[in-house]
């Protein structure tokens, strides 16, 4: 295998979202074990690339790798730009060999923040859609996509067998360590998931980018909108503190807009601009990025 795959098994980051969409087809679905199987012989052959993502993903995301990519990456010491030229950086994850890709990533954060906004929730909201997979640019600084997309899980404890393609952990090193394979981990009981270290990808990086600057619901919906075995399976429970499980109700809102606001037709960003621009300006006063 080349470098190449692996770095990049997916054709584009979207197939992991609409790989998740065929898993969760509605805002109600819990996928147990067994939806789970039906799901996978849904689509036969079932999509290699998918399978071969998540099983780099299950392999290489220990807890030793995720501390080394928090000291690194959470430096912001990479780049500094403003925020409209943070969505162009981001659009040049549109892949050129793929004729289907549909919808460019800033067409996919407007359909988020357009639909958070048409049901009239708080201005913050449509802020976070917008703004909810900026961390999506550690692709374009080099970065794997099993350490940018893909569901997110605690790392230093168990794996969930709800975890997707959960088979392939026994491939990761942390998988047979004593100090990491039992259920509580480095863990205690119910410690609150702030001391929890979740999997390196684009939901904890972009968190840290906008902590300062966005209400607390805001960043629980950021850090784990991808953490689809806590808000849709609840098989981190054991974890999570009373403030987490207040503050996940809003992650569970906000997964529907992520999910099944994806339509053909792209929103008029010019149109539109003069909102976000008001918007951006009101909570992130210097309307910089850093990366
Ligand atoms: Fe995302
Ligand atoms: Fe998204």
């Amino acid at each position: 295998m080349d470098a190449n795959q692996i770095n990049a098994p997916l054709r584009n980051l979207d197939e992991w979202e609409e790989d998740v969409l065929r898993r969760y087809p509605d805002p109600q679905t819990i996928a147990t074990s067994k939806s789970t199987d039906h799901y996978r012989n849904y689509e036969t052959p079932v999509r290699d690339t998918v399978k071969e993502f998540y099983r780099l993903n299950h392999t290489y995301q220990t807890f030793e790798f995720v501390r080394q990519k928090e000291k690194e990456l959470l430096a912001f010491s990479k780049a500094k730009m403003p925020i409209w030229d943070a969505f162009d950086f981001l659009n040049q994850l549109v892949d050129d060999s793929d004729p289907d890709t549909d919808l460019s990533q800033l067409q996919h954060l407007l359909q988020t923040s357009e639909a958070i906004r048409a049901d009239g929730h708080p201005d913050w909201m449509v802020l976070t859609g917008l703004l909810h997979d900026m961390g999506k640019v550690l692709c374009l600084f080099g970065e794997p996509q099993w350490a940018v997309v893909g569901d997110t899980f605690p790392v230093g404890c168990a794996y969930s067998d709800k975890i997707v393609y959960h088979e392939f952990f026994v491939n990761n090193p942390d998988f047979s360590d004593d100090r990491y394979n039992s259920k509580y981990g480095v863990y205690s009981h119910n410690c609150g998931l702030r001391n929890v270290h979740m999997s390196w990808g684009h939901d904890e990086y972009v968190y840290h980018m906008v902590k300062d600057y966005i209400p607390e619901p805001g960043l629980y919906m950021l850090r784990y909108h991808s953490f689809y075995a806590q808000h849709r399976e609840n098989a981190y429970d054991h974890l999570l503190d009373d403030h987490d499980r207040n503050m996940f109700k809003w992650v569970k809102l906000f997964n529907p807009y992520d999910l099944y606001s994806k339509s053909p037709q792209p929103p008029d960003w010019n149109q539109l601009r003069p909102y976000y621009e008001d918007l951006v300006a009101k909570y992130l006063p210097t309307g910089e990025l850093k990366f």
